[in-house]
Order: C-alpha cells, then structure tokens, then sequence
C-alpha cells in the first residue's frame, strides 16, 4: 500500500512556526516514503474562520516549497457526505440526539454521562436544535503512536458517548477528520501533540464505521520563550513572511534532522530534497520544547 499523508490545517489564522513544523514534517514523512502528501482546509466552522486565512496559509505552503498533491480538500464542501454518515449512524442506533447543556456536563467534570441515550429525543419532537452523540460501544483504552509508543487512555474519556454535532449546528471535529481521512485514503496522519488525547475518539469511530484506522505520529509542540504552545488563537507570529531558507533550517534542526553545514548556500527546493534524503522519523523529539531560530 503506497503512503498518503497530510496536513490539515484550520483557517482560524496564519500559519505560525509550530504549524509550519507540522507541516514540513508530514511532508516529508510522505516524501521520504515516496507517497502524496494532501492539503485540506478544515473549515467546518465558519464562525471560527479568519476572513482570506485559507488562501494565505496555501500561498504560505507554496511560499516554503511544500507542494502539495492532488486538489486540495475544503470541509466546507462535504456537507453532504458528512449528513449522510451521520444519518446512517442514527438509523443505524449508532447515535443519538441530545439536548444536554455545557452546563450541566462540566459539573461532572467535563465528561459526560450519557443522560439522553435512552431518551429518544427527535429534532421534530423537541422543536428546538439538538446535539447528536456517538453511542460509544468500542472504547479505545490504549493505542499506538508512531513516535511516542502505547499510549493509556483515561477510563471515563474512553467511555464517553461524545459529540458528533454540535447544537450550533456544526459538525464535530472528531467525526469530520476520520470521515475525511478515511476519504482521502490516509496511511499516516502526522500532527500536533496538541491532538494526541482526541486519537482514541477517533480510533472508536473507525471501528464504529468498520474502516481502517491510519497509523498516527504526534510531534512535539512548539513553544514560545515562557513556556506557552505557539497557537493561532494566541496570535503566534505569522511565518507568512519571514525568510524562508533560514525558517526551514529551523524546523528541521527543531526537528532534530541533520542539516548540511553549508546550509546557508541552498535554496528551498535544495534544502527540503536534502531533508527528505536524510528524514530520520527515530530522531524527532518527544518532548514539546522552546523554539529559537537557526
Ligand atoms: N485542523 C486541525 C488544526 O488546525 C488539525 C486537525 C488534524 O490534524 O487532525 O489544528
């Protein structure tokens, strides 16, 4: 089976230097493996979207050297294939609807206790928007990354009959991700530590839906100077433009990749075929750590 990875990113903002990590290193996770390496907008929630983010972190992907392959993927273009799942999985008794507030869920900390599985509620019968959860029947307890090992996942998380739509009326991240992996053909997914704790939602919902679950490799986060992950929603330093040979150099040292000593001398395509040449998946740090360019 040849190897299809990918980068996913939300347009809630630029890309910063941690995305830019995630980025380089499925790519070349992919490349090293001759495989593709796709690109999908996830854009789901419209209310979180940065007006033009999506065009400037692909003209910032192009920018760095990062083509990527086939068309890009944008979730707000699914919708259809996105509801007929989630009709199949409440026919099926797979899901349910629930009209269960924040509230009330984070007084049993945060985990929910699956109070509206026997309820049979309707949207018709209720009148107003409700949620609709997963009936949890394969909880994943423990699971393999390809970078940091087994991993134990907490009793009560691995049970929790969690969202799949939301009562604003979106659809879920957890459900559009493993809907879209699993439609892109993904092998691999390389991506933030930040999602490493979701990756058992995730694994439950393929053996929910019978697929095959990728492989998953979870990177180490990039941290800013007192110690805080670099996010879009704390306004990271966009990357869009800042000097590309050097910002590579960055990452892949980051990375903890060889680098060339002459570095300074290559240009983005030269030093990227290098990192592909030299990729070493073992050598990537476990531990999410401060950034300081090259
Ligand atoms: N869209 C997510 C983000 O920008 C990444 C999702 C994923 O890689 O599974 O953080």
């Amino acid at each position: 089976m040849s190897y299809i990875g990918r980068f996913a990113p939300s347009p809630t903002g630029d890309l910063h230097f941690g995305s830019l990590v995630t980025a380089v290193a499925s790519y070349l996770q992919a490349k090293a493996q001759n495989g593709d390496w796709l690109v999908r907008i996830e854009d789901i929630d419209r209310r979180r979207e940065v007006n033009g983010a999506a065009t400037r972190i692909l003209a910032t992907l192009e920018r760095f050297g990062l083509q990527w392959d086939n068309q890009v993927l944008y979730q707000s273009q699914c919708i259809a294939r996105y509801q007929s799942i989630l009709t199949q999985l409440i026919a099926n008794g797979q899901a349910y609807y629930c009209d269960c507030r924040r509230q009330r869920i984070q007084q049993q900390n945060g985990i929910y206790d699956n109070l509206c599985r026997h309820r049979q509620l309707t949207p018709q019968t209720s009148g107003y928007p409700l949620a609709i959860r997963l009936r949890q029947s394969y909880p994943i307890y423990r699971f393999f990354d390809q970078l940091l090992g087994w991993q134990q996942v907490d009793q009560a998380l691995a049970k929790e009959d969690f969202t799949l739509f939301r009562r604003d009326g979106c659809y879920a991240y957890h459900l559009v991700v493993v809907l879209d992996d699993h439609f892109q053909g993904i092998t691999e997914v390389v991506r933030g530590a930040d999602l490493l704790i979701p990756t058992s939602r995730q694994l439950s919902l393929y053996q929910q839906l019978n697929w095959t679950a990728p492989n998953y490799l979870h990177l180490p986060l990039a941290l800013n100077n007192d110690g805080r992950k670099l996010s879009k929603q704390n306004r990271a330093q966009s990357i869009a433009h800042a000097p590309v040979v050097n910002t590579l150099a960055t990452v892949l040292q980051f990375l903890n990749q060889p680098l060339p000593s002459d570095w300074q001398d290559y240009n983005k395509e030269q030093l990227l075929s290098w990192g592909q040449a030299h990729w070493q998946t073992t050598a990537i740090p476990r531990q999410s750590k401060v950034y300081s360019s090259i």
